[in-house]
């Protein structure tokens, strides 16, 4: 028996054998001259392009039918492969080389996709945050020449219909564009070896709710085709040719995890409430407006955290402020009587790049770490025209409904203060321009992701009207690991005594100043976690809408006395491998 860690990525426990998706090698292609006429090879090319346009389509066909967080992610991403199939440097380059220098359009596709994606990808002495959006660029590059070469060649795609029904999949590495091909109700669960707990393929796959495990090390050593695996998409635990007890224990996890499901359907519509009576404030994270059918879907009380870094599409200029008007105002309106919590930007670390470079600002490039510097609100204070818009935007839409207005990566006073002069401001203009905003603006509220933020969050919440507990950011600034990063993923997690310490510290600064506190990192998806929390004293939980029926039937099943012991037992202990242990073992 074998045990591997990784990353769990989408819940769920799995028995079952693996089969080793390996993809057929492709022939080499050699730049001789064809045998064929241009023409000839002219139209193989384009026979190939409208054949590798036709596969896409037929791709995007089946997008209908995913769930709607993974239907966002493949749909941008199609359209990226069909903009480089059609009229594009690429195809132009290759149809070039096909009349002058008389090469096979397999050649021609090869040797130019080479030098594209090379030119688009990490260059020598490229600053550290731009590394992953040009690795992502140059492998659009080569997952476009892949497939035109495949259908040059008549060699086929990896195709996981050959998986056999049941099976875990197990991949070195899985694109976003093989998990849009994964039928969940053929493939049991997936692992691989790549990947981290944040990127593309991790989303898509929660989104399918295929239980998965990412990023697990020496996968490719340990498993062979036909092993026998136990794949729990929580722990992310993969245990290869289990031994009698370590499968009952699975089988039996298995059965518990089909009695919650049959519970969680039937789950939507009942309050969120303890079995002691407190009710348990349940909102939802988006980052689209696509993401409402599922919000609702879940029944979530309201929007705890609208990123709107990655509500504009980055191909087109950023809106102006009748433009972002039109798209708050239609989410609010969506929302009803419900509050939207709209956080203003949040760029830089590794968030808007693309953008930042459109509108010439350097401000996070030109660092040597940009996750520990102009970020978030430092990054628009420097910018305050850019804040100005947005600022405008939002209170506009406040008079369509209930909205909340958030800052991101907060760490001082002067911050706070700097933008609520920026806010009322835009409020006396816009008074002026005739727009009636009532006398209270909506509240002004902090992120708290920083630990300086957290320990002096009896200062910041005199200047703040609500508090925002960022997990995610907090957990990797107090622990100093990468929250995206593969290798440290083992070390990153929010439950530290360090971690639980700021928690702690920040909510009783907000208690006493009588300002609501929410959590809304992802330790809100954590529904044992969220237990501990409530504990803790918080009330209020904001998470990515899937989340939202495991967490509220968790809560409905505890009492607040459990939680309350749940939380006392923590505080005792020193280490986050018994926090951890002790959360993870919480039975109620
Ligand atoms: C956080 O840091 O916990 C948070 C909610 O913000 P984001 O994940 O968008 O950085
Ligand atoms: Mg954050």
């Amino acid at each position: 028996m074998i045990i591997l860690q990784g990353t769990g990525i989408s819940a769920g426990v799995v028995i079952a054998r693996a089969s080793l998706a390996r993809e057929r090698p492709l022939p080499v292609i050699e730049a001789h001259p064809s045998q064929l006429s241009a023409e000839a090879e002219r139209t193989r090319l384009d026979q190939a392009i409208a054949l590798t346009l036709k596969q896409l389509k037929k791709l995007r066909g089946k997008l209908d039918s995913l769930p709607d967080e993974a239907r966002i992610e493949i749909d941008a991403m199609l359209t990226v492969y069909e903009r480089m199939l059609t009229q594009s440097r690429l195809v132009r380059a290759a149809h070039q080389r096909l009349a002058e220098e008389g090469l096979t359009a397999e050649a021609a596709v090869q040797l130019e996709s080479d030098i594209l994606a090379a030119r688009a990808g990490p260059q020598p002495g490229m600053p550290e945050e731009e590394i992953e959006g040009a690795r992502r660029r140059e492998g659009e590059f080569r997952e476009v020449a892949r497939r035109l070469l495949r259908n040059l060649t008549g060699v086929s795609f990896r195709a996981f219909s050959d998986t056999p029904s049941g099976s875990v999949l197990v991949a070195e590495q899985i694109r976003p564009a093989d998990a849009a091909v994964i039928d969940p109700n053929r493939i049991a669960a997936v692992i691989s070896e790549g990947g981290g707990a944040t990127d593309h393929t991790a989303i898509m796959l929660r989104a399918l709710t295929v239980p998965a495990v990412l990023a697990v090390p020496q996968l490719a050593e340990h498993v062979e085709e036909g092993s026998l695996v136990i794949v729990d998409g929580s722990s992310g635990r993969i245990v290869i040719n289990p031994d009698s007890a370590t499968l009952d224990e699975a089988r039996s996890a298995m059965a518990e995890e089909a009695r919650e499901r049959k519970g969680i359907g039937r789950l939507r519509r009942l309050p969120s409430r303890l079995v002691s009576g407190e009710d348990i404030e349940l909102l939802a994270n988006i980052e689209l407006a696509n993401e409402l059918p599922l919000l609702h879907r879940n029944g979530a009380a309201g929007i705890g955290l609208l990123r709107t870094e990655f509500l504009f599409d980055e191909s087109e200029p950023l809106p102006d402020e009748d433009g972002q008007y039109e798209i708050y105002a239609r989410l609010v309106a969506d929302m009803d009587e419900m509050v939207t919590t709209i956080r203003v930007l949040d760029w830089g670390g590794e968030k808007g790049l693309a953008r930042l470079r459109q509108l010439g600002i350097h401000d996070t490039q030109e660092e040597e770490n940009p996750a520990l510097g102009v970020r978030g609100l430092r990054l628009l204070l420097r910018h305050p025209e850019i804040l100005e818009t947005q600022l405008c935007a939002i209170l506009r839409a406040s008079l369509v409904g209930k909205i909340r207005v958030l800052l991101p990566m907060v760490s001082a006073v002067n911050e706070i203060q700097a933008t609520r002069q920026i806010y009322e401001r835009c409020a006396r203009r816009l008074r002026r321009r005739g727009v009636k905003l009532p006398n209270e603006l909506p509240p002004l509220g902090i992120m708290i992701e920083t630990p300086a933020a957290a320990l002096t969050a009896g200062a910041l919440v005199r200047h703040a009207e609500f508090l925002a507990l960022g997990t995610n950011d907090l957990t990797m600034y107090t622990l100093a690991v990468d929250r995206s990063s593969a290798m440290g993923s083992d070390l990153y997690t929010a439950l530290h005594p360090g971690l639980l310490k700021l928690l702690r510290f920040s909510l009783d600064e907000a208690l006493r100043a009588h300002r609501p506190i929410c959590v809304c990192g992802e330790m809100a998806a954590d529904s044992r976690s969220v237990a501990l929390l409530i504990g803790m004293g918080l009330r209020s939980f904001s998470m990515s809408a899937a989340s939202l029926p495991a967490v509220k039937r968790m809560i409905r099943s505890l009492s607040l006395e459990a939680c309350d012991d749940l939380y006392r037992r923590a505080m005792l202990l020193e280490d986050p491998i018994e926090l951890t242990q002790l959360v993870r073992d919480f039975a109620h």
